[in-house]
């Protein structure tokens, strides 16, 4: 769909040309702030400011179809996070599939028909590897096989896109000859490597939900709600400043999230409060359109997000990834803030 590659980026290549020079930006800048002082106060984001200053993230979820959580089925959980989609106005995320775990959950249960309604929605279906593997205990042959079985169901779909996300974000860690392997393989498929540079962990959130609810302790949910949104827009904002040290500008950003009852829940208000911080949801074409996302870069070892890696690359100095996704530091969160337990 090349057409639609274009759609948010090639907006954006427009803007920067009729910018014009530094003299002529000046005067639009003097001329917009006469305008902005005699006005009433703006609280959305300005369609006119600079390109580099604007925050552009799309949404992506991965392990679908994920296990159910601790609050609802796994059918209701999808027409939710179609239902929060539509009402926000988030016309394009990417759903990345394990095909695997149809077989395993069984399309009778709905996980097909719910992967079709994400399509029919308007979102768009890439590859995330057949079975899950992690490419650290897997030989590159057999990882390169479990994408192709991957690539296999999806290519049959509607809403594909030649993507694939690396399970676990494991690009091979120190074994450089096998991440060269993967790299390779990719590109010889035609796939592109959709890297992330947002992680907030959200799959521990709802893993520490489940163990509280089997558990049986009593969760707060409305400081579940603001943890979870709290850690997602902190996170978007370190990144964003880690690439704009690393880059020079602030890139289109990929938000990695999991198709869980957290999203279902609260992805309104996370979407709520991105917009509130100055962010501005685009499409998953519009983001992996970046020359970003056709990077390949060299780190002592290989995996995580892509902001973390290009600033690692370049020798940034200072922490390279968001500090909750330390999963002590968030499960001692979980447990003062959602369980009200004093660790
Ligand atoms: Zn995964």
């Amino acid at each position: 769909m090349p057409g639609l590659w274009r759609d948010d980026f090639g907006h954006r290549a427009d803007h920067r040309e009729r910018r014009g020079g530094p003299v002529i930006r000046l005067l639009l800048f003097v001329v917009a702030l006469m305008f902005v002082v005699r006005a009433e106060p703006i609280a959305t984001v300005d369609a006119s400011a600079p390109q580099e200053q604007r925050k552009l993230i799309a949404l992506s979820f991965d392990d679908v179809p994920r296990m159910r959580g601790a609050f609802m089925d796994p059918q209701e959980r999808g027409q939710r996070l179609i239902a929060i989609m539509k009402e926000k106005g988030v016309e394009q995320a990417a759903f990345f599939l394990n095909p695997g775990q149809l077989t395993e959950y069984g399309d009778t249960k709905g996980a097909g028909q719910r992967i079709r309604t994400y399509v029919a929605a308007g979102h768009v279906l890439a590859n995330h590897s057949f079975t899950h593997p992690r490419l650290g205990g897997t030989s590159a042959a057999d990882y390169l096989s479990n994408i192709d079985a991957a690539e296999q169901w999806l290519s049959k779909q509607p809403g594909h896109r030649p993507w694939f996300r690396y399970p676990f974000l494991d690009e091979g860690g120190k074994d450089m000859a096998k991440r060269d392997a993967i790299r390779a393989g990719l590109k010889a498929r035609g796939l592109l490597n959709a890297y992330v540079t947002i992680d907030g962990s959200d799959w521990n959130m709802e893993d520490q939900a489940l163990r509280a609810k089997k558990a049986g302790k009593t969760m707060d949910m409305a400081a579940l709600r603001d943890l979870y949104v709290e850690t997602h827009v902190q996170s978007a904002n370190f990144s964003d400043a880690l690439m704009v040290r690393t880059l020079g500008r602030s890139p289109a950003h990929v938000l990695l999230l999991h198709e869980t009852d957290m999203a279902a829940l609260f992805l309104g208000d996370l979407i709520d409060a991105l917009r509130r911080d100055g962010w501005e949801i685009i499409s998953a074409d519009g983001a992996f359109a970046d020359p970003i996302y056709r990077s390949t870069p060299e780190t002592p070892y290989a995996a995580g997000t892509l902001a973390e890696a290009l600033a690692w690359e370049k020798g940034i100095k200072g922490a390279r990834w968001y500090e909750r996704n330390n999963t002590d530091i968030a499960n001692r969160l979980f447990a003062e803030r959602v369980l009200h337990e004093k660790k």
